[in-house]
């Protein structure tokens, strides 16, 4: 069927996956997967430093799939998530390939909180060959005898760090600690803080840690806008900006819960199609959202880093930093965000006073603003940046040099052109 030799072949992996990546056209792995996978499958730990959109999922559960013995009816394999929606993704893939036919019979099941316990204990009776579970729910059920993790080999955790951050890795902790003692352990974050580090020396056993750059994992340079916000509020701002922008879908990124729940509450008041997604949201309320997001009726997705965080969202046009994120490696990942499958990759940052140093560190780590000025619907670029590094103000350069002055761009972002123009607005139909 395809002319094109599947470059997944130099793998091990078995049949039916490599038919199902066929079938879905995926023939060339990405930089992590070329980078893991020969590792991962002959069985050493690894850290994949990356993000979603790296290809991250496939690169250990190819490598899992190649090593499950079908013959042993026992868990092999278990790999968690911070979330049920990023279990539930993670499922989902994996049941792909492994229904892709029926030469394969790996067993799979879906652990996570919210599934009826007596259920999960009928489903677990007869033992999956692979788990993908979220921590909590793994480890009371590891507790209660319900899954016997003694005969796991490999242990996958995916987000790290916001397992970190969240507590998480205490509850694997206990786990970890029952498994097989020849234990393969896979790790994916998209940052190692040194906290994570105890964690890592506990369990891995001289890792190949894999570190690929966001901008490795975008397919374009992002464009990234500074929007000046001159004394007026970040909401009125935000508005005039979106009603220009008519994002296809834009992520609106706040830094804290409440600020979130208050954006999104006047843009709702106001009637933009809009949602919000932070972890203090019931789950079956985020796993709503995210079904409302793939069915296009959202076009505004108000989010903070961690509930964004891990979540394949398809279809995302702009990035609007409604304010910068306290930890600014943060900001790559929201700008690497946008800008994937053909759309345009814009970042939009609201940056008043109070941005400044945060500002021009991320100048200094190379992110290269286009400043402007939008008032009224209008834009104008900015002849020279918003805040002045130390070295402008020591030695002044004439103003014809002080930054190459662009002439303004023509802010008419290419979602508008192809089907996507369409799929808006069958989509704005919809919502009325
Ligand atoms: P992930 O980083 O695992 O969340 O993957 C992001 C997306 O990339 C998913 O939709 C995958 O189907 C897709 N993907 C993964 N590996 C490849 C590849 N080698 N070529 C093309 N697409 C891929």
């Amino acid at each position: 069927m395809n002319s094109v030799e599947n470059r997944f072949k130099q793998y091990n992996i078995p049949a039916y996956a490599l038919k199902l990546l066929d079938k879905k056209r995926i023939q060339k792995p990405t930089d992590i997967q070329e980078r893991l996978i020969p590792s991962a499958i002959n069985g050493k730990d690894v850290i994949g430093q990356s993000q979603t959109g790296s290809g991250k999922t496939l690169a250990y559960l190819l490598p899992i799939l190649s090593r499950i013995d079908t013959s042993k009816a026992e868990l092999q394999a278990v790999i968690t998530a911070p979330t049920r929606e990023l279990a539930g993704q993670i499922f989902g893939v994996l049941k792909e390939l492994i229904d892709e036919d029926e030469t394969s019979s790996v067993r799979a099941k879906q652990v996570s909180g919210g599934t009826e316990r007596s259920r999960v204990m009928e489903q677990l009776r007869n033992p999956p060959h692979i788990i993908v579970a979220t921590p909590g729910r793994l480890k009371d059920m590891v507790g209660e005898n319900v899954i016997n993790v003694h005969t796991a080999t490999m242990l996958v955790i995916d987000e790290a760090d916001q397992m970190l951050d969240m507590g998480f890795l205490e509850e694997i902790d206990p786990v970890a600690g029952k498994m097989a003692d020849n234990l393969q352990m896979m790790v994916f974050s998209a940052t190692v803080p040194e906290s994570l580090q105890p964690f890592l020396r506990k369990y891995m056993n001289n890792p190949k840690h894999v570190h690929v750059k966001p901008e490795h994992a975008t397919p374009k340079e992002m464009t990234h806008y500074g929007i000046a916000l001159r004394h007026r509020s970040r909401l009125d701002v935000t508005m005039e900006l979106v009603d220009r922008l008519q994002p296809f879908l834009a992520i609106i990124f706040a830094s804290t819960k409440d600020e979130a729940d208050e954006l999104a509450g006047e843009m709702f008041k106001k009637q933009y199609p809009v949602e919000v997604l932070h972890g203090g949201l019931p789950s079956r309320q985020r796993k709503q959202v995210m079904k409302r997001i793939q069915n296009l009726e959202v076009q505004y997705l108000v989010a903070t880093d961690l509930a964004a965080r891990g979540m394949d969202i398809p279809g995302i046009s702009h990035i609007i930093n409604y304010s910068l994120p306290k930890e600014l490696e943060y900001f790559i990942h929201r700008t690497g965000r946008a800008g994937r499958a053909g759309l345009t990759g814009e970042s939009y940052t609201l940056m008043g006073e109070e941005d400044r140093k945060a500002v021009l560190s991320l100048q200094k780590q190379g992110i290269r603003f286009t400043f402007m000025d939008f008032r009224k619907g209008a834009w104008t670029e900015l002849s020279k940046p918003l805040f002045a590094t130390k070295q402008t103000k020591r030695k002044p350069a004439p103003a014809s040099d002080a930054m190459p002055v662009k002439k303004p761009k023509k802010v008419k972002p290419g979602y508008k052109k192809k089907a996507m123009a369409d799929q808006t607005t069958s989509r704005r139909r919809k919502r009325k």
